[in-house]
């Protein structure tokens, strides 16, 4: 039984400029202690994928398909029952810790109550857990931190907080969104190491723009491109033989393979094109792809790949 199954999802809402088709027809499926990384540009739709596996979105969101977790569909729940799960079997490590962390509490405070909520602990018990947690992620004196409020944190202690509250009680799966953005060189490299120790037995979806950080942490890769799956293998597959154009110019990109860009930009959500959604930017495109979508197709053992050049 896989610990996370999305089958067919679509996530969709209105704004004042038009439908915005945020995740389209997606397929996923995270096993128990494996790490998917699922990577893209911004505004390609991973962040509204996360928030439609946690349920937190606008009531008015259209979301159609099942998201499976351990068997069971996430959307057909109660909202009662979606708060048993949320936080205690699949928690959410957010982007930007200055905005994630409540400015007026002290941080270990934070993750007291997210135990207490979680694990029925006593408050007492639940302080001396938040400190523990803060040891686990490597926060120097512990117990003094604890009592500090968030600003006297520097941005990657308050990442590393709130990968302990997001590690607090989750026991099954955590969803990661871009915990090292805006980090530097050598607080992103310790996030990474920290987020391998801290998630060897969970299951974990790890979103981020960069590909060599999921390659670090991850067991397998999920590009996405337009709200939709482009491409999916093991991270050893992707990194041999990259079969997208998408995925190849993302390599490109990279500072170690020759920092060329991919020409362009992706289309707009709301005006998504009918052909190759990449079409506009691909240097291999082909008549065929402007008018023609193409379909996920497995190439070798587990590789899959929505490309006409495979077609
Ligand atoms: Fe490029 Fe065509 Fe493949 Fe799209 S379908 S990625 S345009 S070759």
């Amino acid at each position: 039984m896989s610990v996370l199954e999305i089958i067919d999802l679509k996530t969709w809402f209105q704004t004042q400029d038009g439908l915005v088709k945020a995740v389209n027809s997606v397929n996923l499926r995270i096993e128990k202690n494996e790490r998917v990384g699922l990577v893209g540009e911004t505004g390609c739709g991973k962040t509204v994928l996360s928030f439609s596996i946690i349920r937190l979105l606008q009531p008015t969101t259209m979301i159609e398909g099942k998201i499976l977790y351990k068997s069971k569909d996430i959307l057909k729940l109660s909202e009662r029952e979606m708060q048993k799960i949320r936080g205690k079997e699949i928690a959410m490590i957010l982007q930007n810790p200055t905005t994630a962390l409540n400015p007026v509490l002290k941080v270990g405070d934070q993750i007291a109550e997210a135990i207490w909520l979680h694990q029925g602990l006593k408050k007492k018990e639940a302080k001396e857990k938040a400190v523990e947690m803060l040891e686990a992620v490597k926060i120097p004196l512990a117990e003094k931190r604890a009592n500090e409020y968030p600003h006297q944190f520097s941005g990657g202690m308050k990442e590393r907080a709130l990968i302990a509250i997001g590690l607090a009680c989750c026991t099954s799966l955590i969803i990661a969104d871009e915990p090292t953005r805006g980090l530097d060189v050598t607080t992103k490299a310790q996030i990474i190491k920290l987020m391998k120790d801290m998630t060897k037995q969970r299951s974990m979806l790890f979103i981020t723009h960069d590909l060599e950080v999921a390659a670090e942490i991850c067991d397998n890769i999920a590009m996405m491109y337009a709200g939709e799956l482009v491409e999916y293998a093991k991270t050893d597959d992707v990194f041999k033989n990259p079969l997208h154009p998408y995925t190849q110019g993302i390599f490109n990109s990279l500072p170690n393979r020759g920092l060329k860009p991919i020409k362009g930009m992706s289309p707009s959500l709301i005006d998504l094109p009918s052909g190759c959604r990449f079409y506009q930017r691909c240097d291999y495109a082909r008549e065929i792809c402007k008018n023609r979508h193409p379909e996920m197709v497995e190439m070798e053992n587990g590789h899959f790949v929505r490309c006409l050049l495979y077609d």
